[in-house]
């Protein structure tokens, strides 16, 4: 799970990261709206708290931005007491939930589960992309009556790649996604895991396979092709 914090009080990032990694959760912070604005489009978190008075572009042209381009990443504003409309404007622009400043360690995990809890509710058990289907909780990957057990980390490269099924996925999208945002792994990393699953790709005997596109990244197709 990786939340995207948009906030420029320091004191206030550094507040919201160690309540949420504490609980387990992996954080990334932008403290200008250009620099959120940029991360999101990136489509790796899971989450956003997302402030409204932000240097260079407000929390709410953020929020119209980003639905406009269909990014449905859920989304929880923060405000202050006196920005009352911003709120009812934050909502209609298509915010998730919205937390009054300040608030405490309490409030905010509640807020934050309860925002995760419906996506869960929303994703299922198990994936299925082609003739292939990807557990959740055992990380079992399955063909036919064949399965192979997956790391946690093939689990998320395929977990990624299935879910995005025929698009290209580039390779630096795909290291922020698996590794995290501040990653120091590279590309052979990627390709080592790559390698790792069609490995297993070939023991189930599937006929969906990851093709390299002309070194831009990967996608999971189906077929030759
Ligand atoms: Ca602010």
């Amino acid at each position: 799970m990786r939340i995207l914090i948009v906030e420029d009080e320091k004191e206030i990032t550094d507040g919201i990261k160690a309540i949420l990694e504490k609980e387990g959760y992996s954080t990334d912070v932008a403290y200008d709206g250009k620099k959120g604005l940029e991360c999101i489009e990136n489509n790796i978190y899971d989450l956003v708290l997302l402030d409204i008075m932000l240097p260079y572009m407000s929390g709410i042209e953020i929020l119209k931005e980003i639905r406009e381009e269909e990014i449905q990443t859920p989304v929880i504003l923060l405000t202050a007491k006196s920005q009352i409309d911003d709120k009812i404007t934050g909502l209609d622009a298509g915010a998730d939930d919205y937390m009054t400043k300040p608030f405490d360690a309490g409030e905010l995990l509640a807020r934050v589960r309860a925002r995760v809890r419906n996506n869960a509710d929303v994703k299922k058990s198990i994936i299925y992309a082609y003739d292939i289907s990807l557990d959740i909780s055992t990380y079992k990957l399955s063909f036919g009556d064949k399965s192979v057990k997956l790391s946690k980390t093939e689990y998320q490269l395929l977990e990624y790649l299935m879910l995005n099924k025929g698009q290209v996925l580039s390779k630096d999208m795909i290291l922020d996604k698996v590794w995290g945002y501040e990653t120091d792994s590279e590309y052979n990393n990627l390709e080592v895991y790559i390698t790792f699953l069609r490995k297993k790709f070939a023991f189930l005997n599937t006929k969906t396979s990851i093709v390299n596109k002309k070194g831009i990244g990967y996608s999971l197709v189906s077929g030759e092709n």
